[in-house]
Formats: structure tokens, sequence, C-alpha cells
């Protein structure tokens, strides 16, 4: 079994997060990281390859030239190749384009069974990028799914508002995982070792066939960002008789009550 895993370089939640004066991530401002939900989607394949030796896993991600990293630690941790989508006309894209360019991606790598992937990244958050990549390539996504089951089928239970539900589909297919996925392994001394000999091929859009240009895939751009006001000082309600009053006026006037 071949099993492709997306892989998302964020820049650390534990730094501070900020967008450049043109609405592109300041890649400056934080460390950049493997998005821990797409660890989590890596250490499921890795334990489907423990499970079955014969199983493939490749770690694909699309982002700047310091993705390198992010797919080199892949490695370490156990993925046995990987490939970089590295373009300068990608900076900015929108989820159309990355959805479209990791598509073709994957069309590029050789008889793969399945895609896993997280259920949202924790920059964008958009939760759309493993069903956009389904449409493209026309197969099933189970998205945002707990308990996967990985077979000649993949299966899985979905929260839903009232309960769950079990979901399958058969192969190839895409599944998006949750947190509930298990933590990721780290990478041990061999694994480090190893991962600088293992392939790590680096695509281009026209590699790809992917045209970045508008209208091709209808692209929307962040035309400007502004930075959120500073937070006003909130009001301090002194009980002297009155606090109840003075709150229940407070909170209809915010229409909060
Ligand atoms: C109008 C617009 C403009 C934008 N401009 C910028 C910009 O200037 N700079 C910028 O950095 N972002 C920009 N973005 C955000 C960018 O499009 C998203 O970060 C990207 O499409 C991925 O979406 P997401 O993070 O919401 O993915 P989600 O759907 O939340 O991710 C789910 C999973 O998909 C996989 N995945 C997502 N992205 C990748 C990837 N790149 N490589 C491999 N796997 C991946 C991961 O497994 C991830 O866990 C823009 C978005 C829009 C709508």
């Amino acid at each position: 079994m071949k099993i492709v895993v997306l892989i998302k370089q964020v820049p650390d939640t534990y730094g501070e997060r900020r967008l450049t004066p043109q609405g592109l991530v300041d890649r400056d401002a934080s460390d950049a990281i493997i998005d821990e939900i797409s660890e989590r989607a890596l250490e499921v394949a890795l334990q489907q390859k423990d499970a079955d030796k014969g199983t493939e896993v490749v770690v694909l991600s699309m982002g700047p030239d310091a993705v390198t990293a992010s797919l080199r630690k892949a490695l370490s941790m156990g993925a046995d190749s990987a490939v970089h989508v590295l373009d300068d006309s990608l900076s900015g894209s929108d989820t159309g384009l990355t959805a479209a360019t990791l598509a073709a991606a994957v069309r590029s790598i050789d008889g793969v069974d399945l895609i896993v992937a997280g259920d949202a990244s924790t920059d964008g958050r958009g939760g759309v990028i493993p069903a956009m990549v389904a449409e493209h390539l026309g197969i099933p996504c189970l998205a945002a799914v707990d308990g996967l089951q990985i077979g000649s089928t993949v299966s899985g239970t979905q929260p839903t508002e009232s309960g769950t539900r079990q979901v399958h589909a058969g192969l190839p297919a895409i599944v998006s995982i949750t947190e509930s996925a298990p933590e990721a392994r780290f990478p041990n001394f061999k694994g480090i070792m190893t991962a600088k000999r293992k392939p790590l091929s680096v695509l281009s859009l026209s590699d790809l066939g992917v045209d970045s240009g508008f209208p091709g895939l209808a692209r929307s751009v962040v035309v400007t960002a502004t930075e959120r006001p500073a937070r006003a000082a909130g009001r301090k309600v002194i009980d002297e008789g009155s606090a109840v009053d003075e709150l229940v006026e407070f909170l209809a006037a915010e229409r909060l009550i």
C-alpha cells in the first residue's frame, strides 16, 4: 500500500503570528514547524507501516524553501520519501490553488492508495483542502474521521451534532484525521541519520502542469490586510447598590441579553 501524507508547515503557535502588510504570513515572526495535526496524520500512516512492512509512506508539502526542514524531519520520523512543491508563484496561494497543486502532485506519484491529511491546519484553519483535493482527483473523502481503520477499504467514525456515524470508502481515497489521532513519535538517532539519504524531490508548477495565473483557477487574492485594533479597556462595575441594574443595562446595550 502506498500512503501519501499531506504535511503543512505552519508558524509555531507558541510564537507570535503576524501577517505582513501585504497579507502574507510573516514567516520571520516565529519558528516554522510541522503542523501538529499533520504530524498526527503522519503517525497514522507510520503505524500502518509498522503493522504492514510493505506499506510505503510519502510525505508531500507545498510551501517555501524552509519546508525542506519539515520534510526532512518527517523522513527522520519514518517516512520513505518526500515531495516538495516549491514555486515562487505559489506565494499567497488561496485554497483553490493550494488544492489544485497538491492534487497534481499526488497525480505525479505512481500507485497512490490512500492520502492522509489533517482536518484543519492551525494557521489557515480552512478545513477544506482534503475535500478539494478529493474533488480534483475524483476520489472519495472521509473528512474528520476518528478511529481510522486501514485495510482494503478505509473506515472510521465521524462525530455529528446528534452522535456519531460510521463511514467507509473504497481505495483510493483521502481521509482527514482529527486531534483524537495518536500523537506523533519523535525521530530517533537512526531515523535522523537515514533521513539524509532518503529521496526528497522538488517539483515546480511547470513540472506539475499547473497554471497559477488568474483566471485559470479563478484565484482570490488578499488585497489589503489591516491589523486588529488594540482592545479597549473593559468597564468595571463596582457594586454600590446598583450593580445589577448597571450590568443588565450593559448587557442589553451590547445585545447580549
Ligand atoms: C484569498 C486567500 C488568500 C490567501 N493568501 C495567503 C497568503 O498570502 N499567504 C499564506 O501563507 N496563505 C494564504 N492563504 C491561506 C492559504 O490558502 C491556506 O493556508 C492554504 O490553502 C491551506 O489552507 P488551510 O490552511 O485552510 O488548510 P486546511 O484545509 O485547514 O488543511 C487541512 C489539511 O490539508 C493539508 N494541507 C493544507 N495545506 C497544505 C500544504 N500547503 N501542503 C501540504 N498539505 C497541506 C494538511 O494535511 C492540513 O492538515 C490565503 C487564503 C485565501 C482564501
